[in-house]
């Protein structure tokens, strides 16, 4: 089994301004900046797992697992332990919506098995607070939760109990993941020690930079929301403690540069033919903060609070709106503040015309005064 990097999906191949490092955050050990991209060697242990579960666009990866087929086929089986030594790589694989989208899919209680894990590791301590994001923002809308547990005994119990009625080997697909020691050997047996792999950004990766995608994650909690109960009331959430999914807002010192909803990877921000606007899809946002980083005059801003009812009752916003003129010089659209109906571009070449002749008549008068 191997880490793949999938570089086209990463924000930082999309604007050098990006300020993601989530994935090193979540593995400074094996992963690194270089020329601003993510890296890792090619000996980078299974630990490194824990960036395929963090990476908002899903850029990171393993060969031969799949989140979204291990979502599907963990749901199909009677199991309802997720562990490392029969089941899944490492727990860190999954992100927040994975655990949101199993809680609230299966109809029994899902214990995941942290037993093997150093309860001092900076790896548990990721997984561990994915587990309690997912279960906070679960309690918001349903009595469902996500079970995790440390004791080796009640685990092994769980495991004989569910083995002998499960389907296992069907939702396993194939023999290869029977607990993370092995993982860890054949991982760092299959490729070489050595070298930092090197990402270029050649005209296919280019392509695939511009292209928008909504990462699977985000498909399954979407569509596991659909099937889930409305609840009552809907709460709204402290923006700090939600970390995959946000609103938003645009203040009025937004100059419609039209930059974040070119750039948002995900088609969350929008604008019209005209550019004459910026509309938000909440349930599209995937909190790569792309827009925040790239927006010159911060006039894109989190909202203070992340509304629930955004998952049952999903609604694009229109966060801003322009009035598109033409420029009375160049004939371009832009957008009109008031004033002259001249574009900034003119504007800025007529007040350079402007200086460039008032510095030769100041050399005129100069040059004059020294021949008299
Ligand atoms: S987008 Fe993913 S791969 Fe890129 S820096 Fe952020 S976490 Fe890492
Ligand atoms: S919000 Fe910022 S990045 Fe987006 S159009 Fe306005 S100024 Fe540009
Ligand atoms: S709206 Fe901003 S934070 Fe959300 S996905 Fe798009 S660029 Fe990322």
């Amino acid at each position: 089994m191997s880490l793949h990097l999938d570089i086209s999906a990463c924000v930082r191949a999309k604007s050098k301004f990006s300020e993601c490092q989530k994935c090193i955050d979540a593995c400074p050990e094996s992963l690194q900046l270089v020329d601003n991209l993510p890296t890792f060697a090619n000996d980078t242990g299974v630990e490194a797992a824990s960036c395929v579960g963090i990476c908002p666009t899903e850029a990171f990866s393993l060969s031969d697992f799949s989140t979204t087929e291990f979502f599907f086929s963990f749901l199909e089986s009677k199991v309802r332990l997720i562990s490392p030594k029969f089941n899944i790589p490492c727990i860190s694989v999954l992100s927040i919506e994975h655990l949101i989208a199993l809680a609230l899919a299966s109809e029994e209680e899902i214990s995941l098995d942290l037993s093997m894990y150093d309860q001092e590791s900076i790896l548990y301590a990721q997984i561990d607070a994915r587990i309690e994001e997912a279960n906070f923002v679960l309690s918001s809308f349903s009595t469902k939760q996500l079970v995790s547990n440390v004791d080796t005994v009640i685990l092994k119990q769980k495991k004989e109990e569910e083995s002998s009625s499960s389907s296992r080997r069907s939702f396993l697909g194939n023999a290869s993941l029977k607990g993370v020691v092995k993982h860890k050997k054949s991982f760092d047996e299959a490729v070489e020690a050595g070298d930092l792999k090197r990402f270029a950004l050649d005209v296919d990766i280019i392509r695939k930079i511009k292209e928008k995608t909504l990462p699977d994650k985000r498909k399954i909690l979407f569509t596991t929301l659909k099937h889930a109960g409305i609840p009552d009331a809907f709460e709204v959430l402290p923006e700090a403690d939600v970390s995959f999914i946000s609103q938003k807002f645009v203040d009025d010192t937004c100059t419609n540069c039209q930059i974040c909803y070119r750039i948002c990877p995900t088609g969350a921000l929008t604008s019209n033919g005209k550019f004459s606007l910026i509309n938000f899809d909440s349930m599209l946002c995937v909190k790569c903060r792309l827009c925040h980083d790239v927006c010159e005059p911060n006039a894109i801003q989190l909202q203070a609070g992340f509304e629930i009812k955004e998952f049952f009752e999903p609604k694009q916003r229109t966060l801003a709106t322009f009035n598109i003129k033409r420029c009375g010089e160049c004939g371009n659209n832009f957008t009109y503040k008031g004033g002259e109906q001249t574009c900034p571009r003119c504007m800025i070449e007529e007040e350079e015309a402007m200086f460039l002749h008032s510095n030769a008549i100041s050399m005129k008068s100069l040059l004059e005064g020294k021949e008299s």
